[in-house]
């Protein structure tokens, strides 16, 4: 069964009072649970706009949205807010790690918004989380003291701790080198083997998107192509 089905995504911006823009034309879609699909595309295709969408983070214009069984036209924004916190983890290019807090606070940071308080299993669990990712000495250690590699991975082991069903990154390997990279992009394949979690990958790596399940490209709003990769079929 499809963990996310999109039909007839549409997004348009108004810009002024009398213009506006189409960015999505009609975007049929569906992953499956447990898969790993790669999103390319140039720059301004619409691949943010589309991982918004997905996130609940911003409506479509008009298309339905299917998550996890769940149908998200007519959900308030309560509705939707709890819909994902319990199905999708998020993990950005650009981190978003609160300076003020350690590794270990910012993984639990979602969860206790979430749940309403920090319990004693929750911050077991996101220690075991970060030493799964090769951070346990740093569980500590506030951003500023970690690499990049690092900060990446503590996002990671953040948008892993409720186990979402779904992971949506947008370019989390962007700012990284070739080996570091690599090591975060293994770091999410483990997961989606070991937890069955599908994975939506924003990339501008072809060495990465070959290594996905499939590839879905966006051009001008559009998807391109939608094939299976001899690699993992
Ligand atoms: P990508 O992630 O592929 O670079 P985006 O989804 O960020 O593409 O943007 C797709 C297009 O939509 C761009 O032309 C961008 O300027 C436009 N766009 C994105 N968000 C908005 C917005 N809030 N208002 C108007 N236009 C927007
Ligand atoms: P990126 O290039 O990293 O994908 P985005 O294009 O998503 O960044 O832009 C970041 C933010 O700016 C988003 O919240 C998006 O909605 C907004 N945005 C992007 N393009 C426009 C635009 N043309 N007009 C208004 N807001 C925009």
């Amino acid at each position: 069964t499809p963990i996310l089905t999109l039909q007839g995504i549409y997004k348009r911006y108004q810009i002024g009072t009398a213009v506006e823009t189409e960015v999505l034309h009609g975007i049929d879609l569906s992953l499956q649970a447990q898969e790993f699909v790669a999103l390319t595309g140039p720059s301004g295709s619409g691949k943010s706009t589309l991982l918004n969408i997905i996130g609940l983070l911003e409506p479509p214009t008009s298309g339905t949205l299917q998550i996890a069984g769940q149908t998200t036209q007519g959900l308030d924004e309560a509705a939707l807010t709890r819909l994902r916190g319990v199905t999708i983890g998020f993990v950005f290019q650009f981190h978003h790690l609160l300076p003020a807090f350690s590794a270990l606070e910012n993984v639990m940071l979602p969860a206790i918004i979430e749940q309403g308080r920090a319990s004693s299993a929750l911050e077991k669990q996101a220690l075991a989380l970060l030493e799964r990712v090769g951070l346990g000495n740093a569980a500590h250690k506030k951003p500023s003291e970690l690499s990049g590699g690092m900060q990446q991975r503590v996002a990671i082991a953040r948008a892993l701790l409720l186990q979402p069903k779904l992971i949506l990154a947008d370019e989390p390997t962007g700012n990284l080198d070739t080996k570091t990279a690599d090591e975060v992009f293994a770091l999410l394949q483990e997961f989606n083997q070991t937890h069955g979690s599908a994975c939506l990958i924003v990339t501008h790596d072809p060495r990465l998107a070959a290594r996905c399940d499939r590839q879905l490209t966006l051009v001008d709003g559009r998807l391109q192509k939608d094939f299976a990769q001899a690699s993992r079929v």
